[in-house]
């Protein structure tokens, strides 16, 4: 799923939008599969308001997708305008790379003003600024942001071999199998049954003894 389904699925399971201490937790154990490496020391104090102000505006994005307004001409709040346009604006445009065929694309921007290269390559988040860039790109341009997560564990599903982000849901056949007993919870309980079944059988029969 895109980065920003994947926010949206984790503010409604573990309430990190509106709960400070488990915000915290949840960031500190995406550490190895989200972010890269050890996640620069930031001022929780000044990103808690920014967290919130910017879930609540991504949270009423996912509101509008999973009931599409009958018009296209759904006004959108100011505060929800504030918080896209306040992350946006570290978006710029560069060259791919030093190869002029490769052309231009949008990146987003590290703390640092560096190019988020780990989100264009390996779909992995640098800082919190680069988070919430991801978070909005993903939901208004999913083709510039190349964060593709899992979910059933939350490790990053890799971009596909042309770059884009993976429209994958899960990330192994391990996932993929959780993901199919979660929605099909009746065929799963029946093929749980067949398989004990299967194993009692297998233990009844006659122990063959050597003549
Ligand atoms: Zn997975």
């Amino acid at each position: 799923m895109l980065l920003w389904e994947f926010l949206k699925q984790e503010a409604q399971s573990k309430n990190i939008h509106s709960d400070a201490k488990a915000a915290k937790v949840w960031l500190q154990d995406r550490m190895p599969s989200l972010f890269v490496g050890d996640i620069e020391q930031f001022d929780w104090s000044c990103e808690w308001p920014r967290w919130q102000a910017n879930f609540r505006a991504l949270l009423w994005l996912a509101k509008k997708r999973s009931k599409p307004p009958k018009s296209n001409q759904c006004r959108i709040p100011w505060w929800v305008t504030q918080s896209i346009d306040g992350e946006l604006d570290r978006v710029r445009m560069r060259l791919v790379s030093d190869s002029l065929g490769d052309g231009i694309r949008v990146w987003p921007s590290r703390r640092d003003g560096s190019p988020a290269i780990n989100l264009h390559i390996f779909g992995r988040v640098d800082d919190l600024d680069v988070l919430w860039q991801g978070a909005f790109l993903s939901y208004l341009d999913p083709r510039a942001v190349n964060a593709s997560i899992c979910e059933m564990c939350g490790e990053v599903v890799p971009p596909t071999k042309h770059g884009s982000p993976s429209k994958s849901r899960v990330c192994s056949e391990i996932c993929r199998t959780k993901l199919w007993r979660l929605e099909n919870r009746d065929k799963a309980r029946e093929s749980n049954r067949e398989q004990k079944r299967a194993q009692r059988q297998k233990l009844r029969l006659p122990i063959r003894h050597r003549s």
